[in-house]
C-alpha cells in the first residue's frame, strides 16, 4: 500500500504543478476583463452619484418641503409650530414673482392686484383682463 502511494506521489504533485500555470494564466486572463469592467462601471457609477447630488442641488427646496411635511406629520402639539413657520419660510414669494410698477412692492406671480397698494399687475400677460 505505501508504494502504491509512493508511486502516485510524483503523479499528483506533477499534476498539481501542470495545473498551476494553466490556473495562472486563467487568472492573469481574468484580470484585465475584472478591471475593463470596474472601469466601465466607474464613470456610470460616478455619473450617477454627480446626478443625484445634482438633483438634491436643484430640488433642495422640494426635498426640504417634503422632508419637512413627512416630519409635521408625525409632531404634534407645542412643537408643531416651529414646522409650519419652517414650511412657510421655504414657500416664500421668489424672485419670480410681479413688482408693482405703481410702488415697487414685491407681489407673488400669480397676484393680479398689488398687495400693498392695489394697482393692476400682470395686465399685458393676462388675455382675459379687462
Ligand atoms: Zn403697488
Amino acid at each position: 500500500m505505501e508504494k502504491a502511494l509512493n508511486d502516485a506521489k510524483p503523479r499528483i504533485e506533477r499534476a498539481v504543478n501542470e495545473a498551476r500555470p494553466r490556473v495562472e494564466k486563467a487568472l492573469n486572463e481574468a484580470r484585465p476583463h475584472v478591471e475593463q469592467a470596474v472601469n466601465q462601471a466607474r464613470p456610470r457609477a460616478e455619473q450617477a452619484a454627480k446626478q443625484a447630488w445634482q438633483y438634491t442641488q436643484e430640488h433642495e427646496d422640494d426635498i426640504k418641503r417634503a422632508a419637512l411635511r413627512g416630519a409635521r406629520m408625525k409632531v404634534r402639539g407645542p412643537f408643531a409650530f416651529v414646522f409650519d413657520a419652517l414650511q412657510s419660510g421655504f414657500s416664500a414669494p421668489t424672485p419670480a414673482g410681479v413688482q408693482c410698477p405703481s410702488c415697487q412692492t414685491s407681489n407673488e406671480a400669480h397676484a393680479r392686484f398689488c398687495a400693498q397698494c392695489g394697482a393692476r399687475l400682470n395686465d399685458q400677460e393676462d388675455p382675459q383682463a379687462g
